[in-house]
């Protein structure tokens, strides 16, 4: 294929699959200007979209009081009385099974950085802050989502809240903590 043959070969892809031209470049360049031997095998660009159902298994009731109640819940072992946020089925020091346990949603930041590189999901969001917060009646810490206009606000000892979008699909991302006013 000359260079002109090639251009259309790689709109015509790009239109049909949605694949990005420079990856269509990079991966067939070598197949449409004749380096690769005709007797070896031809790959061709397609396409998968797959849908499935992820269990959350033993969390569930934790996503559900989230998203149905605007409460966060906490799993107390039922021997030793520790109180996990986020919820476990089991205790990890005394292997009994946990109870749920509704929190009030505040809690205090034990560690905290601030982000200012990230992955293209989040590049909008930079500068933003990654926290782990001790909820008020847990004993552990759990990595949280926070929101504030000004992240010099926020440091180690910084009480916090939750506060629950409107919108809500039963995801970790339903809440997000801010400072306590
Ligand atoms: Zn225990």
């Amino acid at each position: 294929m000359n260079e002109q043959e090639r251009e259309k070969w790689y709109q015509y892809h790009e239109a049909k699959y949605g694949i990005p031209v420079e990856y269509l470049k990079r991966e067939y360049e070598a197949e449409l200007s004749g380096q690769v031997p005709m007797d070896q095998p031809l790959e061709i660009p397609d396409k998968m979209e797959v849908f499935f159902k992820y269990s959350l298994g033993r969390q569930s009731r934790f996503f559900r009081e989230i998203r149905e109640n605007k409460t966060i819940y906490g799993a107390r072992c039922t021997q030793c009385g520790k109180v996990y946020c986020p919820p476990r089925d089991h205790c990890s020091l005394c292997y009994v099974p946990t109870e749920w346990l509704p929190l009030e949603g505040t809690g205090t930041i034990k560690a905290c950085t601030v982000q200012y590189f990230t992955t293209s999901a989040f590049i909008k969001k930079v500068p933003f802050i990654c926290a782990y917060i001790q909820l008020d009646g847990s004993d552990f810490v759990m990595m949280t989502n926070m929101e504030v206009d000004d992240v010099s606000q926020i440091k180690v000892g910084t009480r916090v809240k939750a506060y629950f979008r409107e919108e809500r699909h039963g995801a970790i991302t339903d809440f997000y903590f801010r400072p306590l006013e």
